[in-house]
């Protein structure tokens, strides 16, 4: 039977605001009533959220940057995927024919459909209502269109009616986690237009397949709603460790055993019945208490040395506004946490033994984190960026 997830629970958890993330406090524009109403009530942001507000606008307002390569780059990823945001993308009416797979027979047909459309791994769990945010906070939800335009100009047909600050509702009974790899050596340049490239890249195949299951899934007469980088109602990571794709890390980024900290999330929320996979215990939190390597190398000190009590659960927590205010210094994504993590290694059967010495004998962990250092460095070496994605 499983022992449940790794993370500690103690207390109440209080369903996440999504106007409260980062991603949606930067796109908030300054002088506007959603804005104004925000920072009324929590003004000790305002300067923080300027700033960072002030980095996405460099990102994807035409012109601001001087980075023709990179913006070009952010084009072809970012904004193609967002057109896979709107509405009757992420969700829709289930056919009214319904398969009659067994629980078990749908979750090995939904598994190998989303691998054979690209996802590296694919598991199963349940969808807690404490990870349903409680209100919408993203892009396309601004009332009254979003003037600052990288993703629609005015208010698609299906976004009209849906606003920000909407709560949101969402009674599925399972979620489908999809994980994709990255590359590594294109993330361990550092901050750089070569990290963009491949997040970017890895976001958009993690887009397009979410609403290609959720559209699967429709098809076969049940309810499915895609949960990607452009329109979420869910928090993915704890979503994921539920599903047992990994651990939650220190670095604040969902570390699996086979692909390390090096991957992206996409789900799928639905009722479709199905058997569920169990949470994993990798041996992460004792890991990294040992480790501490990402925070040690982290260039903004975003990573925290302890865990703190947060919303309920004990966790490390990340500071969003320092790794983004990073991101904003150097103009580019940051891979530095992902790429030193110990578990980020390529997949071969050395390090497929390393990592189920680091699952199964926890008292040889401290050996390994040392070992670590001594191949690979105790800090962080970039990588150079590839020609092809250099000036000239
Ligand atoms: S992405 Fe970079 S700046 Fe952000 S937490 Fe990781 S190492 Fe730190
Ligand atoms: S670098 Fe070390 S401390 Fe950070 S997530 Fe990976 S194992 Fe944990």
């Amino acid at each position: 039977m499983s022992a449940g997830p790794t993370y500690v629970i103690e207390g109440e958890i209080r369903r996440f605001d999504e106007r409260d993330t980062a991603f949606s406090r930067e796109a908030l524009i300054e002088g506007s009533p959603n804005e104004i109403a925000y920072h009324t009530m929590y003004p000790e942001k305002i300067e923080i959220d300027r700033k960072l507000a002030r980095f996405i606008t460099l990102k994807m307002e035409p012109g601001c940057s001087d980075d023709h390569f990179a913006d070009a780059i952010y084009e072809a990823h970012f904004k193609s995927s967002a057109a896979l945001a709107l509405p009757d993308m992420v969700d829709g009416e289930p056919a009214s024919e319904k398969t009659d797979w067994s629980p078990a027979q749908a979750a090995a047909k939904v598994k190998a459909f989303a691998r054979a459309i690209g996802a590296d791994d694919v598991r199963i769990g349940p969808l807690k209502q404490e990870w349903v945010y409680s209100h919408r906070g993203s892009r396309p939800f601004f009332e009254g269109g979003y003037s600052n335009a990288p993703y629609f100009s005015g208010i698609p047909e299906g976004y009209q009616g849906a606003r920000y600050g909407d709560p949101v509702e969402l009674g599925h009974s399972g979620a489908i986690s999809m994980a994709f790899d990255q590359k590594k050596d294109l993330v361990g340049t550092g901050s750089t237009r070569a990290v963009d490239f491949e997040v970017g890249r890895v976001y958009a195949k993690s887009v397009l397949a979410s609403v290609q299951l959720a559209r699967f899934i429709r098809a076969l007469g049940y309810p499915a709603r895609a949960h990607h980088l452009r329109n979420y109602l869910i928090m993915l990571v704890p979503v994921a460790v539920d599903s047992g794709i990994g651990e939650l890390g220190r670095c604040g980024y969902i570390v699996s055993r086979k692909s390390g900290a090096n991957l992206r999330l996409a789900t799928v929320t639905t009722d479709m019945p199905l058997e569920f996979d169990d949470p994993v215990d990798i041996g992460m939190q004792d890991f990294c208490d040992k480790c501490k390597k990402c925070a040690v190398t982290c260039p903004s000190g975003a990573i925290p040395l302890e865990k703190t009590l947060v919303n309920g659960s004990w966790r490390w927590k990340l500071n969003p506004e320092a790794c983004l205010q990073y991101w904003g210094h150097t103009g580019y994504t940051c891979g530095i946490c992902q790429t030193v993590c110990p578990w980020t290694k390529p997949h071969n059967i050395f390090h497929r033994s390393v990592a189920s010495a680091a699952v199964n004998l926890p008292w040889i962990r401290r050996a390994l984190v040392k070992g670590d250092d001594v191949v690979y460095g105790a800090g962080f070496s970039p990588l150079p960026v590839p020609r092809w994605l250099e000036d000239g």
